[in-house]
C-alpha cells in the first residue's frame, strides 16, 4: 500500500484513510491484526546507520605517533637485517592495536547497548481501549495518541488535535515550534507545510492529538533520511581531550630530547645505529601511549556500574562531571517522595471531612468530628469528589490482586477518593459524557472538562487553589446552595492540610449557559463555584531521606524545586532533613515562584545559594535559578520530567530526567535518566562518578613513573656514555605486559571507604596536584637508581650484558607490580582497604609475575627480548629494591595522611 499512496497521506479524505488502513479511531486494530501487520512491516525501528567499519576502526589504532616511530624503528633494524628486533618490533604493534581494537569496541559496544535500553512507549487504542505499548510494537493503522512532552513515535496521520504544536527540527531543521491540525491538504503540499501529518521523532511541544499510524521504522521520513545518531564512535570527553593534548605535548617535549640525545651522542663518538636505537627507546619508552585507552575504559566501565544503580548515562561527559558535583536541585514528586497518592483529608461545605484507607484499594470512610458520615449527606463533598471522578485521566486496574495506576498518581488517588463514596466512573460517565478538556500542564496549574450533551452542560475544574480561587464567585454549602465565597477560610484550610505535608488539590465547577462545544482557557477564567479541597499524601521515599543525608556529609547541598504549595513542599523538606546550608544550619523559609520572579538576577544568586525549597516554581524559573547557581561557581545537578523543563536541563552541568514518568523531550535534554526516578539514584551516580575520577589518577599516578623512569636511564645512560640498561624491545615489553595486566586493573577498583565523606571534587583542581606530581618523580627516581644501580652492579660482578639487562627490566616490572598495591588507594593504606578487594588485579598480578619468569628463563624469549635466566641473589635484590619503593610511598602517604588530611 506504501507504494501507491507514499506522497499522498496529507491528501486523502479521512474517511478514506481509515478504509485504506482498514482501521477506525474509535476501535483501532485488534490484538490478532496487529500481530499480523507487525509480521508484514516489522517492528517500528530504525536501522542504525552502519558507523565506522570494523576494518577502519582497527586501521585507526596505527594512526599514533609512537606507532610511527615504531614503524620506522622495524623498517630501520629490517633493513640492518636484525630480523629479530624487527619481528618483536611489527609484533607488539600488532598485538597492541588488537588489544586497543577490542577494548574500544567493547567500550562503545556497552555503551551503545544502554542507550538503546531507554525504549520509549506509545500511548495507543486498540479493541476500543486505550494503553500503553512499547514504541517498537507500533504498525500502520494503530490509533496513537499525542500530549505534550511526546516524541512522535511513528508517522502520524492526525484526526484530531487541540492546540498542538510540534518541534521538527529534527526533520527540518526549524527550531520554532509549528503548530498542527488535523483536515485534508492539497496534493501538492511540501513535507514541511504537512500541517496534518506528524513525523516520527519529532517532539510535541505543546497540546493533545489523536493520529492514525501511516508508516513506521525506515519507511518514515526520519527512517529514509537516515539522519539519525551514528552509532558513537567517538567516546570523547573533555578529560580524554585534555589527556590527548597532554599526550600531543609531551611527544613534541619527548621528541625534542630525543634529537638533543641524538645529537650529543654523535657527536661523542657513539654509533649511528646505537644511538638510533638509544632514541628509539627514549620515544618508546617515555611516551604514555597506554593513557587514552585506560581513560575510556575506567570512563566506560562507571558507565555501566552506573547503569546497575539505575542512572543511565546518555552523554559519557557526565560521568566526569558527577565527581564534581556540589548543588542537586530535584523535584519532589516521585523522585524524594514515592507519588503513591491517599486522599486523606477533604474539605467542603464548610466542614473538614476525613478518609480512611490506604493505598488504591477503594475501600474507606467519611468521617466528620469522628463520626462517620455518608457523602450523601453533604452535596459539596459529593460534588468535589465527582469533580476528581470525571476531570481526571487517570486509570485504576487490577491485576494479580493489586490495584495499579496507569496515568497521573494525582488522579488516581481522586479515582480512588470517590470510589470510596460509592461513585463509579463507568456510571458517571454515561450519564455526564466529556464533550472535551483542557489538559493540566504545569504552567497553568489546572485541568478542565467539559460534560453533558451540548444543551446542558457542566464543566469541572481541579487544580492548584492559587490557580482556582480567582475563578470562583461562589462557593456550595453543604446542602447543594450556592453560598459567599469565604477566602480566607478556604486558604486557611489549605495552609493547614499543607502544614501536614499534604498535597492539596482544589476543585471548582461552571454551569455555562448556552450550547458550548469547545472548551477555552477564557472560558473558565470567572464565575466558578468552589466545590472544595482535597488532600493527599505523598510519604517521603525512605532510600532519599538516607541519601540526602549521604548527600549532605559529602558536601553536596540539595535542594527541592517543585511546583507543589510552599507549605506542602516545606513540610516535606522537613520530613526529609533537607537543609539550605549542608552543615546543619537552620532551614530557610521555602521560596515561591512568585516572589521569586521578583528577585533580581544578582538577589537570585544570593537566594538560590541560602534557600533549600523553591515551590511554585514554573518551569522557566529552574532555568534561571541553574544559571544563578552556576553564577555562583556551583556544579549543579538537576532534575526535570515535563516538556518545558528541557532548558534547565540543557543548562545544569548533570541534566537528569526520569525514566518512568519523564517525558520524552526531556529525557532527550538529559545528560542521565534515572530507570527508577528515585532521588538515591542521583546520590549513587554521584558516587560512581567520584570512584571513576579516582580510578583514574590512580591509573595516571601509576603509569607515569614507569615513562619517567625509563625515559631516565635512557638519558642518563646516553649522558653518561655507558651500554643502554634496557633495549627498547625490552621497554616495549615492559610497557605493554605491565599496562594491561596491572595497570588497567586498576579501573576496577572498588570505590575508597569515605568517598561520600569527602567534599565534591573541583573542577579547576589539576588532575595531577603537585602531591601526586611528587610522589610520580619519587617512584621514577628509584626506578632509575633500582635498574641502573643493579645493571651497574651486574657489570661489575662480571655477569653477561643480557643477564644485566634482564634484571634492570625485572627492576621495572617488580617495582611497578608493588607500586601498584600504592596506588590502590590514593590515601589509605593497603590494609585498611583490603588486600583482596580487587580479585581482578591479584589475576593480573599472578599473570605478570608468570609472563616475567617466562621472559627470563624460556629460551625462545631470550632470543626475542635478548633477556637472560638470573639466580635467586639477583631475585633477592629484585625484589628488596621493589619493596623499598613500596614503603617509600606507603612512609610518604602516611606523613601526608598526618600533615595535610583530605588530600590529595
Ligand atoms: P514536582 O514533581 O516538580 O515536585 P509537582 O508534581 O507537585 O512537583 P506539578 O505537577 O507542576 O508539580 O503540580 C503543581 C500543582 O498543580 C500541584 O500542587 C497541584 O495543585 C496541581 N496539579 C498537579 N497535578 C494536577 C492534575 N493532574 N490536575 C490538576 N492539577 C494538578
Amino acid at each position: 500500500m506504501k507504494e501507491i499512496l507514499e506522497e499522498h497521506w496529507h491528501h486523502l479524505p479521512e474517511t478514506e484513510l481509515f478504509e485504506f488502513l482498514k482501521t477506525s479511531p474509535e476501535k483501532g486494530l485488534d490484538s490478532f491484526e496487529v500481530a499480523h501487520r507487525l509480521e508484514q512491516f516489522g517492528p517500528n525501528r530504525i536501522t542504525q546507520k552502519k558507523g565506522t567499519s570494523p576494518l577502519v576502526l582497527f586501521l585507526l589504532q596505527f594512526h599514533q605517533p609512537l606507532v610511527y616511530i615504531l614503524l620506522a624503528a622495524a623498517l630501520i633494524t629490517s633493513f640492518l637485517r636484525e630480523w629479530v628486533d624487527a619481528g618483536v618490533i611489527f609484533g607488539v604493534v600488532i598485538v597492541n592495536a588488537v588489544i586497543g581494537f577490542i577494548q574500544e569496541a567493547k567500550a562503545v559496544k556497552a555503551i551503545e547497548a544502554l542507550s538503546r535500553s531507554l525504549t520509549s512507549a506509545a500511548t495507543v487504542v486498540r479493541s476500543g481501549e486505550r494503553r500503553q505499548v512499547p514504541a517498537a510494537e507500533l504498525v500502520p493503522g494503530d490509533i496513537v495518541l499525542l500530549q505534550s512532552g511526546d516524541k512522535v513515535p511513528a508517522d502520524l496521520r492526525l484526526i484530531s488535535t487541540r492546540e498542538l504544536q510540534i518541534d521538527e527540527s529534527t526533520l527540518t531543521g526549524e527550531s520554532v515550534p509549528v503548530h498542527k491540525q488535523s483536515g485534508v491538504l492539497t496534493h501538492d503540499t511540501l513535507l514541511a507545510d504537512r500541517s496534518n501529518m506528524a513525523y516520527s521523532s519529532t517532539l510535541v511541544t505543546y497540546g493533545v492529538a489523536t493520529g492514525t499510524v501511516i508508516a513506521t521504522g525506515n519507511q518514515t521520513e526520519i527512517g529514509r533520511i537516515n539522519e539519525l545518531i551514528a552509532s558513537a564512535d567517538v567516546l570523547a570527553t573533555p578529560l580524554t581531550r585534555k589527556i590527548a593534548r597532554f599526550s600531543g605535548l609531551l611527544l613534541y617535549v619527548i621528541l625534542g630530547l630525543a634529537a638533543v640525545t641524538f645529537v650529543v651522542g654523535v657527536l661523542r663518538g657513539e654509533s649511528w645505529l646505537d644511538m638510533f636505537m638509544a632514541v628509539v627507546a627514549l620515544a618508546v619508552g617515555a611516551i604514555p601511549e597506554g593513557l587514552p585507552a585506560a581513560v575510556t575504559i575506567t570512563l566506560a566501565i562507571g558507565v555501566s556500574k552506573m547503569a546497575k544503580r539505575n542512572a543511565i548515562i546518555r552523554k559519557l561527559p557526565a560521568v566526569e562531571t558527577l565527581g564534581s558535583t556540589t548543588v542537586i536541585c530535584s523535584d519532589k514528586t516521585g523522585t524524594l517522595t514515592q507519588n503513591q497518592m491517599t486522599v486523606q483529608e477533604i474539605h467542603a461545605g464548610g466542614e473538614l471531612y476525613l478518609v480512611s484507607g490506604s493505598g488504591y484499594e477503594p475501600e474507606g470512610a467519611f468521617s466528620r468530628n469522628g463520626e462517620q458520615v455518608s457523602p450523601e449527606q453533604c452535596q459539596a463533598l459529593r460534588e468535589c469528589l465527582l469533580a476528581g471522578l470525571l476531570c481526571n485521566d487517570a486509570v485504576l486496574v487490577r491485576a494479580d490482586g493489586e490495584w495499579k495506576v496507569e496515568g497521573d498518581p494525582t488522579e488516581a488517588a481522586l479515582v480512588v477518593s470517590a470510589g470510596k463514596s460509592g461513585l463509579e466512573r463507568e456510571v458517571m460517565t454515561q450519564k455526564l459524557p466529556r464533550r472535551d478538556a483542557i489538559p493540566f500542564e504545569s504552567q497553568y496549574q489546572y485541568m478542565a472538562t467539559l460534560h453533558g450533551d451540548g444543551e446542558r452542560n457542566v464543566v469541572y475544574l481541579k487544580g492548584a487553589i492559587e490557580s482556582l480561587l480567582p475563578r470562583c464567585s461562589q462557593a456550595l454549602s453543604a446542602s447543594g446552595e450556592t453560598i459567599r465565597l469565604d477566602v480566607d477560610q478556604c486558604h486557611r484550610r489549605a495552609e493547614e492540610m499543607a502544614g501536614k505535608g499534604l498535597r492539596v488539590l482544589a476543585f471548582a465547577r461552571l454551569e455555562p449557559t448556552g450550547g458550548v462545544r469547545q472548551l477555552r482557557h477564557d472560558d473558565v477564567s470567572t464565575g466558578l463555584t468552589f466545590l472544595g479541597l482535597q488532600g493527599m499524601i505523598d510519604p517521603p521515599r525512605d532510600e532519599a531521606i538516607a541519601a540526602v543525608r549521604i548527600c549532605q556529609a559529602a558536601g553536596i547541598r540539595v535542594k527541592m524545586i517543585t511546583g507543589d504549595h510552599a507549605i506542602t513542599a516545606a513540610a516535606i523538606a522537613r520530613q526529609i532533613g533537607l537543609n539550605g546550608g549542608g552543615d546543619g544550619a537552620a532551614q530557610p523559609p521555602a521560596l515561591n515562584g512568585g516572589e521569586l520572579a521578583h528577585l533580581s538576577d544578582a538577589e537570585l544568586i544570593v537566594a538560590a545559594e541560602r534557600t533549600a525549597v523553591f515551590a511554585r516554581v514554573a518551569p522557566e524559573q529552574k532555568l534561571r535559578l541553574v544559571e544563578a547557581l552556576q553564577a555562583s561557581g556551583q556544579v549543579v545537578a538537576m532534575t526535570g520530567d515535563g516538556v518545558n523543563d528541557a532548558p534547565a536541563l540543557r543548562q545544569a552541568n548533570i541534566g537528569v530526567a526520569m525514566g518512568i514518568t519523564g517525558t520524552e523531550v526531556s529525557k532527550e535534554a538529559a545528560d542521565m535518566v534515572l530507570t527508577d526516578d528515585n532521588f538515591s539514584s542521583i546520590e549513587a551516580a554521584v558516587e560512581e562518578g567520584r570512584g571513576v575520577f579516582d580510578n583514574l589518577v590512580k591509573f595516571i599516578t601509576w603509569t607515569l613513573p614507569t615513562n619517567l623512569g625509563e625515559g631516565l636511564v635512557i638519558l642518563a645512560a646516553v649522558f653518561a656514555g655507558v651500554q643502554l640498561p634496557i633495549l627498547p624491545v625490552q621497554i616495549l615489553w615492559i610497557n605493554m605486559t605491565t599496562a594491561v595486566l596491572l595497570g588497567l586493573m586498576l579501573a576496577f577498583e572498588p570505590k575508597e571507604p569515605g568517598i561520600m565523606q569527602r567534599p565534591p571534587l573541583d573542577p579547576a583542581k589539576p588532575l595531577l596536584t603537585a602531591e601526586l606530581g611528587l610522589r610520580i618523580a619519587i617512584v621514577g627516581v628509584l626506578l632509575l637508581a633500582g635498574s641502573f644501580g643493579l645493571f651497574e652492579w651486574q657489570l661489575s660482578a662480571g655477569s653477561s650484558l643480557g643477564k644485566a639487562r634482564t634484571c634492570a627490566v625485572n627492576v621495572f616490572v617488580f617495582g611497578e607490580l608493588f607500586y601498584l598495591f600504592n596506588c590502590r588507594s590514593l590515601r589509605h593504606s593497603l590494609f585498611s582497604i583490603g588486600m583482596f578487594s580487587n580479585r581482578w588485579l591479584l589475576w593480573g598480578v599472578g599473570l605478570m609475575i608468570i609472563l616475567q619468569f617466562l621472559f627470563t628463563y624460556l629460551p625462545a624469549m631470550n632470543m626475542a627480548f635478548h633477556s637472560q635466566p638470573i639466580g635467586l641473589g639477583e631475585w633477592g635484590v629484585i625484589i628488596a629494591a621493589s619493596l623499598i619503593i613500596y614503603i617509600v610511598i606507603e612512609v610518604e602517604k602516611w606523613i601526608r595522611r598526618r600533615t595535610k588530611p583530605g588530600t590529595p
